[in-house]
């Protein structure tokens, strides 16, 4: 997507602190980190919000879950505990069009999740 910031982030045209990336993938950290982990994961295809997801997007959505996992040992934040979230739409917090999900960890988060 031609105005996408997180497409344009995957493609290497603004830079980013890139933790991951193969050919579906692409990991990043947090320009506002909320914890001292704070990684953004993203499908290197756009889909603007969860809404957009079909059955056919399953595989996709599992092996971005799958990364998460993979990125938190890499963190060292296993042990002790992370947050996965995925904001949808404006009453979800979502201020960017591109799915992503925040892995977020190293220190103690609040039971609050909104
Ligand atoms: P959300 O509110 O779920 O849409 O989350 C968007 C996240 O993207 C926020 O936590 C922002 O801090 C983060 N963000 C926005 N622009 C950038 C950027 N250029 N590089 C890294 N993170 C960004």
């Amino acid at each position: 997507m031609e105005n996408c910031i997180f497409c344009k982030i995957a493609a290497g045209i603004i830079p980013s602190s890139k933790v991951f990336e193969d050919d579906r993938v692409f990991a990043f950290r947090d320009i506002h980190p909320q914890a001292p982990t704070h990684v953004l994961i993203i499908p290197k295809k756009h889909y603007a919000d969860l809404a957009e997801l079909d059955l056919r997007d399953q595989q996709l959505m599992g092996y971005l879950l799958h990364v998460a996992v993979k990125l938190a040992r890499g963190e060292a934040i296993e042990q002790k505990g992370y947050r996965v979230a995925i904001n949808c739409g404006p009453e979800g917090g979502q201020m960017v069009q591109h799915i992503h999900l925040h892995l977020l960890g190293g220190r103690e988060l609040t039971g609050e999740l909104g």
